[in-house]
């Protein structure tokens, strides 16, 4: 069978930035990219710990995998199964006992060394036998030293890994556990790879890590080097026309990230800053380190600097121990911030995790009805800000064709996805559009030109 991969990836931006450093250091062995997993010779399963019941998706997922391997190896055929990823890291010993079908159990540190444990599964094979291999550990030397350059050409939108790991430990979250200590890529490494992917296209560059405003990689003077100062230094790179970040924590949002905002105009006017409730005993229990006061000074800090700057959070309801009062205090501070956009979940444990081990566990009606009434709230405000952008013209930076045909698609600085009726040449580029209406997920606008009259184009599909 040729070598065919399959890579199906649960969870956020981070895995999907790993998805695609596994395919690049499988892309020298000959592999190519599968529709499927059952067109596939090897499927890798990029799990994600953070969204509730990953472990039971995952085997899910792998009750029907082991159908189609089995059905291959009916035929004469082999199939090799990786779990890859933080459910991997965390669970890899009872993956591998509650799915004997499994191959290889990688963590996300050592995700460069994909090939060599292919190999080993080949190996043991053509010796007739079978064993899963399993690597997990947080080796001493840093995964991105050994990443090959990527063989696929970036998007107009390019994801740039920069830091990884977490040394906060929220109580909530298993990311220090799965992920390991704080880790910044050097500033020159960062640099290389942007301006790589800048000359094959990419216009647009989000830098991931779990915690993206701790960085602290070390500068060509050999001091470390804050977010602020890496992103004034990307800044420098023609053609870079747009960076954005993800995902912070407000207590390392520092005096020369809030000067970037201000400065750099390519810096986008929108930011993730997570605050996870608005009641400060539950804020303590999280482990978080801040309070409401200090996040909401923390952003009129931001929009001090830079007026227009959009926020968007994330909300945990149902901690333990949450009361009325302190969901209370949560949607009062929504309603005193004013978010672009947030995302809103259900408490649920995570083993190994302190708050798993609470015994004020909130009851899941209870979690669920306020899970409803905050996604309402913030829906309201998603929207408000969404309808204030109606009649205002924004740069767009368009990067793929539009559902229909005849449209485009792109972003907006506060990363609303716009819709225009244009043709597909545009993409690449930024340009001004007028914002006309909103659909559920989505602006529509049409493109102006620098004279302020709608281009022939749109005049065309609009008259
Ligand atoms: S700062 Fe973020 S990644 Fe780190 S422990 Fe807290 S929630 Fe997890």
């Amino acid at each position: 069978m040729t070598k065919k991969l399959f890579i199906k990836t649960y969870g956020c931006q981070m895995n999907v930035y790993d998805s695609a450093r596994m395919a690049d250091v499988l892309a020298p062995l000959g592999f190519t990219e599968a529709d499927t997993a059952e067109s596939a010779s090897v499927v890798v399963l990029n799990t994600c710990h953070v969204r509730e019941k990953a472990t039971e998706k995952l085997f899910s997922d792998l009750g029907r995998l082991r159908r189609v391997k089995a059905a291959r190896q009916a035929d004469g055929g082999a199939m090799v199964i990786a779990v890859a990823g933080c459910v991997a890291q965390a669970e890899g010993d009872e993956i591998l006992a509650r799915a004997p079908w499994v191959d290889i159990v990688i963590g996300p540190q050592t995700l460069h060394r994909l090939p060599a444990l292919l190999a080993e599964v080949d190996r043991v094979a053509a010796a007739g036998r079978r064993r899963a291999v399993q690597d997990t550990e947080f080796p001493a030397e840093p995964k991105f030293d050994f990443l090959p350059e990527s063989a696929q050409a970036p998007g107009v939108s390019a994801f740039l890994s920069v830091q990884e790991g977490c040394d906060r430990f929220c109580s909530f979250c298993v990311v220090p556990y799965t992920r390991g200590a704080e880790y910044s890529r050097p500033v020159a490494d960062v640099v290389a790879e942007a301006t790589r992917l800048v000359a094959r296209g990419a216009r647009e560059l989000t830098l991931l890590g779990q915690n993206v405003n701790a960085y602290h990689g070390v500068g060509p003077d050999g001091a470390p080097w804050g977010l602020g100062r890496l992103a004034r230094r990307l800044a420098e790179i023609p053609e870079l026309v747009r960076i954005r970040y993800t995902t912070s924590h407000p207590r390392d949002v520092d005096e020369a990230l809030i000067a970037a905002h201000r400065d750099v105009e390519q810096l986008m006017p929108f930011l993730h800053l997570p605050v996870q409730s608005g009641s400060d005993r539950i804020l303590a229990a999280m482990n978080r380190r801040h309070d409401v006061g200090f996040y909401r000074r923390l952003v009129d800090r931001l929009r001090a600097a830079r007026a227009d700057l959009a926020v968007s959070s994330d909300f945990i309801v149902g901690y333990p121990g949450e009361t009325d009062a302190d969901f209370a205090d949560t949607l009062r501070l929504i309603d005193a911030v004013g978010f672009a956009q947030a995302f809103a979940f259900k408490y649920s444990p995570r083993p190994g995790t302190p708050a798993a081990r609470a015994a004020n566990q909130v009851p899941e009606p209870v979690k669920q009805a306020r899970l409803a009434a905050l996604q309402e709230r913030l829906h309201a405000q998603q929207t408000h800000f969404n309808r204030a952008c109606v009649g205002r013209t924004l740069p767009v930076l368009f990067d793929k064709p539009g559902r229909r045909p005849g449209q485009a698609a792109g972003r907006s600085p506060y990363l609303q996805a716009v819709v225009v009726a244009a043709p597909t040449r545009i993409i690449g580029q930024i340009r001004d559009v007028r914002i006309a209406s909103l659909n559920t997920n989505s602006l529509v606008g049409m493109l102006i030109t620098e004279g302020d009259g709608m281009t022939d184009y749109d005049a065309r599909v609009s008259a």
